[in-house]
């Protein structure tokens, strides 16, 4: 568990501040775990119907 899971789980950060926050701290936390918040975060979006952001 890191803060985005926290934060995710508690529902205080969207799914789109999730993708930002792991970008921000993918180089802090372990490849595994990495993993594991992107299958989550996916997973989210599929249940929601959260479409990808869009590349600017
Ligand atoms: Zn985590």
């Amino acid at each position: 568990m890191c803060l985005i899971c926290v934060e995710f789980d508690k529902q205080r950060m969207t799914i789109r501040d999730a993708q930002r926050a792991l970008r921000e701290m993918v180089e802090t936390l372990e490849d595994e775990h990495v993993a594991e918040v992107r299958a989550k975060l996916r997973e989210a979006q599929r249940i929601t119907g959260t479409p990808d952001a869009k590349k600017p």
